[in-house]
């Protein structure tokens, strides 16, 4: 990337303020919940400058630098759609993010079980 001092610095605090709202109380490979503002989903929602991103995918990204493909997803080993734990995070597309509802029975339930971990904390 080739930004401009003053951009790499809003870029650090924008970072600095992402993880100031995420929970990392639990520890390194528990579920991070996002505390900030959040989606109908239960995604948080980061605001950027003139945009919005959802929480996980900032959180890869922040983690593991700009996606490759911009049409891959962020998708939640976890199920947990406010986690931004980026070992929870992994990249996918869109047929891989149906399967994956498919195989864990969600989209038939939109409130099913998954959610009772989030709902804990
Ligand atoms: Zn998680």
């Amino acid at each position: 990337m080739n930004k401009r001092r003053a951009d790499r610095h809003d870029w650090d605090v924008v970072v600095a303020r992402f993880w100031a709202k995420v929970d990392r109380s639990a520890g390194s490979s528990e579920c991070w919940p996002y505390m900030g503002q959040r989606d109908r989903d239960g995604y948080g929602i980061v605001s950027l400058f003139d945009h919005k991103m959802r929480a996980p995918r900032f959180a890869w990204i922040v983690t593991n630098g700009p996606l490759p493909d911009a049409t891959l997803i962020v998708l939640h080993r976890c199920d947990n759609p406010p986690c931004c734990n980026p070992d929870h995070l992994s990249l996918g597309n869109h047929a891989d993010n149906m399967r994956d509802m498919a195989a864990k029975g969600r989209g038939a339930n939109q409130h099913g079980r998954h959610r009772h971990k989030y709902m804990s904390l």
